[in-house]
């Protein structure tokens, strides 16, 4: 939980939300009665929208051709309306925070907590790319130089596709859609199959807060038919994906393979998956270490794309290995399974039944090939109470590199903790995985510290805290390698994805 930071607004933002200061948005403090009972009625309140996912191949191209028409209409709006209807949006939010959490809770799965910090993202996203949008509009003059005139802008590139995963419902959704519909660009949106509930809530309140239905078009539907329908059109410019490595590539070549009479090749952004680790050296802090790894491992039942999936302890004789695999075992028994909807629950449960025996497909090969140091049990009649599959927390020790746990990415509550002999081989068992996305050290010693930002090849590194997420602006988050192409979300330059660069250079001798 961190405190907000004002930010001035620069001049060229001027006009943008009234010149209010922006953020980042608090997290609800639980341990105040008035914030809990707030949240309690939220989730009371909260109705998830029934939604089916039955929209057709033909549903995207009408959508499609209506996003395509009115492309120049909404690449011509000034930009400073755009931005305000993002403010407009953030604002929405914010006053029905509790309810969305409460349909994120009931939707999906997600604990208060994640829950409340899904939505604060959401309204982070919109506020911080609101800001960062207008300035992209102004032509800069690059250099004085007497009778020439050379400068430089950013102009929209055309539909842009958004096709988002359930696990951050309403944030990563929110974040995709508004970067590029504040940029200029028309949106065809396709939710992911398990949340299109609040991100049918996400649309309506772009609508509400001005943004035109024909600017932005919903069409839930099933990834192998309105997904792939979306990736494969030629009429679409941009395709904003986050989800799964082997979409992601499909994607990737999908953009490739456009006509080569088409007036641009497809660009793509894409977010995919991680296989995070933690490296632990002898001088850490156990138990600083102890509740950053549970926090990061458990956090959401482990389905998040930066939790901690891998730890790697130098064990050097001394014990180390042994007393945090002892202490983090037993921290993570003290973990509560229980219904998402009461604020004492840690562990809630899984997406679905293909989540759920995944991961116990991989609990299986743990047990099979290394030790298996903890497997929390379910309490009797929680799936059938909640109508949703369980997988409570699993840690493996004296895992090696080559086990299956300590490779694929699980996705769930599942840990596997490696051994390594000194700073330098647990960088390397570190790096031996082709995501690219988080990473953490814990450690006192300041040269393994700096070493770990050169050589530890992630995205996003966390020293000596728990690899968790990341704020908007302050930690602009996203990896490289299998783990995605793009810029980071969040960040100064994510904008320039949905914006084609342009300058020109005019001989001012002849102006009239
Ligand atoms: P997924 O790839 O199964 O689905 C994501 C979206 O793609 C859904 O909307 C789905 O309907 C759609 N889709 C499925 N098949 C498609 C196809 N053939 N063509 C076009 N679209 C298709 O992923 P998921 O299970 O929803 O999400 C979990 C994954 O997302 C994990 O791998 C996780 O690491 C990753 N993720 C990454 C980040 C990041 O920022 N890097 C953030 C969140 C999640």
């Amino acid at each position: 939980n961190v405190a907000p930071e004002r930010h001035k607004l620069s001049p060229a933002v001027e006009g943008v939300g009234d010149g209010r200061a922006f953020f980042t948005e608090p997290l609800r403090d639980f341990s105040r009665a008035d914030q809990r009972d707030a949240f309690t009625a939220g989730i009371e309140q909260a109705t998830v929208p029934q939604v089916a996912n039955d929209g057709t191949v033909e549903d995207i191209d009408k959508a499609i051709s209506a996003a395509d028409a009115y492309f120049p209409t909404w690449r011509d709006r000034d930009p400073v309306e755009r931005a305000n209807m993002l403010v407009r949006a953030a604002d929405i939010m914010r006053a029905r925070r509790d309810e969305l959490s409460g349909v994120i809770i009931k939707e999906n799965g997600k604990c208060w907590v994640d829950a409340d910090a899904d939505v604060c993202e959401a309204i982070d996203f919109m506020e911080y790319y609101a800001r960062c949008a207008v300035p992209l509009f102004t032509r800069e003059r690059m250099g004085l130089f007497i009778g020439e005139l050379d400068e430089q802008w950013y102009t929209p590139r055309g539909v842009t596709g958004v096709i988002s995963p359930w696990n951050f419902p309403l944030a990563i959704c929110t974040g995709m859609t508004t970067a590029a519909l504040v940029t200029g660009n028309t949106v065809v949106v396709k939710p992911a199959e398990q949340t299109p509930g609040i991100a049918k809530i996400m649309a309506e309140i772009l609508w509400d807060a001005g943004v035109p239905k024909e600017a932005l078009h919903f069409v839930p539907g099933k990834g192998e038919t309105c997904g792939a329908a979306l990736v494969r059109d030629p009429r679409v410019a941009v395709l904003a994906f986050t989800g799964s490595k082997a979409v992601g590539l499909d994607i990737i070549k999908a953009a490739g393979e456009t006509p080569e009479h088409q007036a641009f090749v497809k660009k793509v952004v894409c977010e995919m998956g991680g296989k995070n680790a933690v490296i632990i050296d002898t001088s850490a802090d156990l138990d600083e270490a102890v509740l950053g790894v549970r926090a990061s491992a458990f956090g959401f039942q482990g389905q998040k794309c930066s939790a901690a999936s891998r730890v790697v302890c130098v064990d050097d004789g001394g014990g180390v290995y042994e007393e945090f695999a002892k202490r983090l075992v037993e921290s993570t028994r003290a973990l509560v399974v229980g219904d998402p909807k009461l604020p004492g629950t840690d562990i809630g449960p899984v997406i679905d039944e293909e989540a759920a025996s995944k991961c116990r497909h991989f609990i299986q090969r743990g047990k099979d090939q290394c030790t298996c140091a903890l497997e929390m049990k379910v309490p009797d009649g929680l799936e059938a109470q909640i109508g949703k599959p369980y997988v409570a927390p699993a840690i493996f020790t004296d895992v090696k590199p080559e086990h299956d746990v300590a490779r694929e990415e699980i996705f769930g509550p599942v840990l596997a903790v490696l051994r390594a002999k000194d700073f330098d081989d647990a960088l390397r068992i570190a790096n031996d995985s082709p995501y690219k996305l988080t990473g953490g050290v814990f450690s006192r010693k300041p040269a393994h510290l700096e070493r770990a930002k050169r050589e530890f090849r992630v995205g996003n590194l966390y020293l000596n805290r728990g690899i968790t997420g990341a704020l908007v602006a302050r930690q602009p988050f996203g990896g490289f390698g299998m783990s995605g192409v793009g810029s980071k979300a969040g960040g100064r330059d994510y904008l320039l994805q949905f914006v084609e660069p342009r300058a020109s250079c005019e001989n001012t001798m002849r102006r009239g």
